[in-house]
């Protein structure tokens, strides 16, 4: 089974203006001042929250302060059970 990384912090830290930008939920979308003036050539954007990591811009102008640790056996079997109960409750709905 492969084990999943449990995200603790999405956070990205400019290089160039020193703005730290923090995606807190899924859809928290944040840019940095360059990136805003620049229209997206220079700087850095964050996203994703602690659902996924994404992050773009120009990679040369940002550093990782994201941190991760993998699934504890606990939370593997919760995720599990929670798909199982998606997928059983997705199945019931298909038989209607
Ligand atoms: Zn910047």
């Amino acid at each position: 089974m492969k084990r999943r990384t449990k995200i603790i912090r999405n956070a990205i830290r400019c290089k160039k203006c020193g703005e730290v930008l923090e995606s807190k939920h899924v859809h928290d979308w944040v840019c940095c001042k360059c990136f805003r003036e620049s229209g997206g050539r220079e700087g850095c954007f964050c996203d994703g929250g602690l659902e996924y990591l994404r992050h773009g811009g120009n990679p040369a102008d940002y550093e990782s302060l994201c941190e991760t640790r993998p699934f504890t056996d606990e939370e593997m079997e919760k995720y599990e059970a929670e798909k199982q109960a998606f997928y059983n409750s997705w199945k019931r709905r298909g038989d209607e």
